[in-house]
């Protein structure tokens, strides 16, 4: 059983190709982290020359490559504007996001507290924690969304930022500094795309294919170090440099943060930052940590490198989706699972099961929902509620499609070859149009590819895996039954907007009065959260046959107790792909070039 799916995100933020505005003196942010009471960022922003067009101050009411709504603005708890002699000005919040100069040529300093989102409740959507902000005794993670906004018309200024922080202190951020010692940023844009995070950190190096890479960990407890993480790394990201023909960066810097909740990681043009639950460093945990990097590393293909308009220039001001969510997360997450199959780091046995288990979340959601809606749907609850899809069936259908193209080309272009075409075609400052994105890649591959779009990507019809795979030798069935007998609760959940949905319901709790949905409160009397999910699956990975447990879930704000005994059952295993022995010598000539990187 697997409940907390780790969420991948990924990011294009993108040096704007032409600028809105006129060319501006830079807005330069002072944050003093050696005051860290209440939660709270202490921001100061010295500015001048604004006018009326400048007049609303914003904040951000998303950021790219989270697809999630964030109105940074609820967690401002003071906002003053102050002319050059210090007087305070008039400022009024209009909108969630966004305050109000009086005088905007007269502002010379504005000050303000925002709260960390990490320990700051909310009635709804709280921002994922690895794009949020926390705020420490012995750290301190910033997202650049969560602590600064812009004067409008100013999102393309550039930015300094100083840092005051305890001098025992590191820093890891992919920022650079001036010789002032401040960070610098080309613009509002480039500092969402830069985490910073602050604290006692370890710090590793290395240089694979010509990149220089560098890993800050923070671990509460000291458990995990960068150089652990680094080491377990290098052979994917050596297989990422095969993958890609040449890194596509020359500087990369990972950022971990190890405390008390699994998340996942959030991805950017120089850096990504992981938040993870903290235990004792394992091979297991390194190789998760690995695989999860390699997603967010190849996020520097796409959408970094192949990108709609709707990305190019950044709406921080109304989150506005892009129908091409397929291709930033799901293409994403085909890669990092293909890149390392064929470095030859993931077995094939592992891949299989990579792709039974992206299938079972398929199942576990609303198949007729189709990856082009899910797309344009994502900043809405009903989008929301599916997104994980993005990571699932959205790789699942990545990878039919290369098996396509594949068959198309005779084995010669898959669809690595024509994502590393579109990367050169297109790069980081030039988009494709949103609407024409489709019948742009038809055009430089084969007419079918339009037939495939409609069926999978714009529609959601059945996924064709016996069909597909049939064409490279490998089998696939439904379910494969193993003689094998197990202990069973008779119940699965999926995590869904924070919480723990009862996803399948057995006969003897259905009995006990449970259904689908209910929200899973606790096991034993034990409540089932975030923090808690990892032991509670521990302890019931270890039930024998009769033992009887006991589940606790919420339905229309009742709670409702159901006991219940664990019982065989025989192990089927669902979704299996199989070497076909019987596969022909055509049918393994394409299997050997899908295996490979061409
Ligand atoms: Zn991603």
């Amino acid at each position: 059983m697997k409940l907390v799916r780790l969420f991948f995100l990924g990011t294009a933020l993108l040096v704007a190709r032409f600028s809105l505005a006129k060319p501006t003196t830079p807005l330069v942010y002072e944050v003093n982290l050696n005051d860290r009471t209440d939660d709270q960022f202490k921001v100061t922003l010295h500015v001048t020359g604004l006018t009326a067009e400048n007049a609303i101050y914003q904040f951000a009411s998303t950021a790219p490559g989270t697809y999630q709504v964030m109105d940074i603005g609820r967690y401002v708890r003071s906002f003053k504007a102050f002319d050059a002699k210090g007087r305070e000005l008039k400022t009024k919040q209009v909108s969630t996001n966004q305050w109000k100069f009086d005088q905007p040529q007269k502002v010379s300093t504005v000050q303000y507290s925002i709260a960390e989102t990490w320990d700051t409740p909310v009635n709804e959507h709280k921002p994922y924690n690895m794009c949020g902000t926390s705020i420490e005794k012995d750290h301190v993670l910033i997202n650049g969304q969560g602590v600064f906004g812009y004067p409008g018309g100013m999102q393309n200024a550039p930015i300094d930022l100083k840092i005051d922080f305890p001098a025992e202190w590191s820093v890891g951020t992919a920022l650079e500094k001036n010789d002032k010692g401040y960070f610098t940023a080309a613009n509002y844009d480039r500092i969402v795309d830069s985490p910073i995070l602050l604290g006692r950190l370890t710090k590793a190096t290395t240089t694979v294919a010509g990149a220089q890479i560098d890993v800050y960990t923070y671990s509460k407890n000291d458990k995990i170090k960068s150089d652990q993480l680094l080491t377990n790394m290098q052979s994917m990201l050596t297989a990422a440099g095969q993958f890609l023909k040449q890194l596509p960066v020359k500087h990369y810097t990972f950022l971990y943060h190890f405390e008390d909740q699994d998340w996942g990681a959030w991805e950017h043009s120089y850096s990504s930052e992981y938040v993870i639950k903290e235990e004792e460093f394992s091979k297991k945990l390194a190789d998760n940590m690995t695989s999860i990097a390699a997603h967010e590393f190849f996020h520097v293909v796409t959408p970094l490198n192949i990108h709609s308009e709707i990305i190019q220039q950044f709406n921080f001001v109304t989150p506005t989706p892009s129908e091409h969510l397929w291709l930033y997360e799901g293409v994403t997450e085909w890669a990092s699972d293909a890149m390392q199959l064929r470095g030859q780091i993931m077995d094939l046995p592992t891949y299989f099961d990579e792709q039974s288990q992206k299938i079972a979340y398929d199942k576990s959601l609303d198949t007729t929902y189709s990856l082009s809606k899910l797309g344009l749907t994502c900043y809405t609850d009903e989008g929301q509620r599916q997104y994980g899809n993005i990571y699932a069936r959205g790789a699942l259908v990545a990878g039919l499609l290369d098996i396509r193209l594949l068959e198309l080309s005779n084995g010669k272009r898959g669809l690595r070859e024509v994502i590393n075409e579109l990367a050169t075609t297109y790069g980081p400052n030039q988009a494709f149009p949103e609407k024409e994105f489709f019948t742009i890649f038809t055009q430089k591959t084969y007419p079918e590819i339009a037939d495939f779009f409609n069926r999978y990507i714009k529609a959601a019809e059945p996924l064709p895996f016996s069909e597909y795979y049939g064409k490279l030798g490998i089998t696939y069935a439904l379910s494969v039954p193993t003689g094998q007998k197990v202990p069973s609760m008779g119940m699965g959940a999926s995590l869904v907007d924070n919480k723990f949905l009862l996803r399948t319901v057995g006969d003897s709790l259905r009995k006990a009065g449970l259904q689908e949905k209910d929200e899973w409160i606790a096991y034993n009397g034990k409540p089932v959260t975030m923090e808690t999910i990892g032991a509670i699956q521990d302890e019931m990975k270890q039930q024998k046959a009769g033992d009887v447990y006991e589940l606790t879930v919420k339905r229309d704000g009742q709670e409702i107790r159901a006991k219940s005994t664990v019982y065989e059952k025989e192990l089927v295993r669902n979704y299996q792909f199989q070497l076909d022995p019987q596969a022909t010598p055509q049918q393994l000539q394409l299997r050997e070039v899908w295996q490979r990187n061409l």
